[in-house]
């Protein structure tokens, strides 16, 4: 054969593979996976009581699960009450309390429109989503959302667990159930009674039952249903004092909760990162933050998180960013953790300010922290904000402090 036709033959095969490649991609092509999610929320449940129960629960033998922290943190802007209204909302919105407004559990209060629950989130951007939100506490659904989840397909409210249970099979029974939020109360009830003990561990027993039981029934229709990929998330709004029967201060065991899931998560949840400067008590800053549900739910339906959003949590799902993003005002700093050799985007107030090295882990603003403001810092597609509060005035000693 001579040279050209070598060359020929060659250049014949090399098509050949490839318009192969091309009909195996066609091939291998599948109908896109349909997103489901499901957020079960038990109400002031201690993590610690609730593995107490042993290693049988659904809890330990079913589902991946973390500690994590609620009530922001201390002494910083994001600190809040441990307690069920400011606690449900960073949940569902993604954000702290001093941006989602609900600071207490004052029923005249409402979700910040700016800040959005997954509700009118996920109805913005799929207008045909069947969404769900069943609960016991009903000021979720009655006060804080009231507004907010008004385009809810289900929306129930004052219901016992086991009504709330119910419910929510048949909802997983009977309707395309693209998000449901279910809330059982009665562990909390349980600890306000009668502090941790018997009664409290006997509910945590009867939330977990009622677990298993939605767990069955996602995965029956998982199987009856192979397109469907199903996210099922269990988490809590606040842990307890240390008797059990109270909630709301800022104590390590208050602000210890949980996040659970199906699917094995990213390492925001499975390897704790340390914020150096304020670790927190026993390095509970170290874990994932209540705020991450919603960011996580937002990427597995299908949403490309959007730096506007000023979301303050890291997903669980696919990339991180930059984890445990910080303010420090009187520095003028922003921190993070990263090992990154990207570039981070900074975001001040909805304009780019700067672009750093994700591994430089900190940057300062030229400009100060005089102000509060919001700053997003967004690393592989993937954004995570903070919000600042003004710094403090350099203290000065006068005479009228004597
Ligand atoms: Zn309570």
């Amino acid at each position: 054969m001579s040279l050209p036709n070598v060359l020929r033959l060659i250049t014949l095969i090399a098509a050949g593979l490839l318009l192969g490649l091309l009909f195996k991609g066609c091939d291998a092509k599948q109908p896109p996976m349909q997103p489901k999610t499901l957020i079960i929320g038990m109400d002031g449940v201690q993590l610690q009581h609730y593995e107490q129960l042993g290693g049988d629960t659904h809890l330990q033998k079913r589902l991946f699960y973390g500690k994590a922290y609620a009530g922001g943190i201390n002494g910083r802007a994001s600190e809040q009450a441990t307690i069920s209204g400011p606690g449900w909302m960073t949940l569902l919105t993604g954000v702290w309390a001093n941006k989602h407004g609900v600071i207490t559990n004052n029923e005249s209060l409402r979700v910040d429109p700016e800040f959005p629950s997954l509700f009118k989130r996920l109805r913005d951007a799929l207008p045909n989503a069947y969404l769900s939100s069943v609960v016991n506490w009903s000021p979720i659904n009655t006060a804080f959302l009231l507004e907010d989840a008004q385009g809810n397909d289900v929306r129930e409210s004052g219901l016992s667990d086991e009504q709330v249970t119910a419910r929510t099979l048949d909802i997983l029974d009977k309707t395309p159930a693209d998000f449901t939020f279910i809330q059982l109360d009665e562990p909390d009830e349980a600890g306000h009674a009668s502090g941790f003990g018997p009664a409290y561990q006997f509910a945590l027993r009867e939330a977990d039952d009622r677990l298993g039981r939605l767990l069955d029934k996602v995965e029956e229709r998982a199987s009856k249903h192979p397109q469907e990929d199903w996210l099922v998330i269990v988490c809590t709004d606040h842990g307890r004092d240390y008797w059990g029967s109270g909630h709301g201060g800022v104590t390590e065991q208050e602000k210890t909760v949980f996040i659970a899931s199906n699917k094995p998560l990213n390492e925001e949840l499975t390897q704790p990162s340390i914020p150096g400067d304020n670790p927190g008590p026993n390095n509970l800053y170290g874990y994932v933050a209540q705020t991450s549900v919603t960011p996580t739910v937002l990427r597995h339906m299908g949403l490309d998180l959007l730096p506007e959003w000023k979301l303050d949590g890291t997903p669980l799902l696919g990339a991180t960013g930059v984890r445990k993003a910080r303010a420090i005002e009187g520095d003028a700093k922003l921190l993070w953790n990263s090992d990154s050799q990207e570039t981070v985007t900074i975001y001040k107030n909805d304009q780019i300010v700067a672009n750093v090295p994700a591994y430089l882990q900190q940057w300062t603003d030229p400009q100060g922290m005089r102000q509060a403001s919001d700053y997003v810092l967004e690393l592989d597609d993937t954004p995570v904000a903070v919000r600042t509060r003004p710094a403090s005035k350099p203290f000065v000693l006068e005479e009228s402090s004597y």
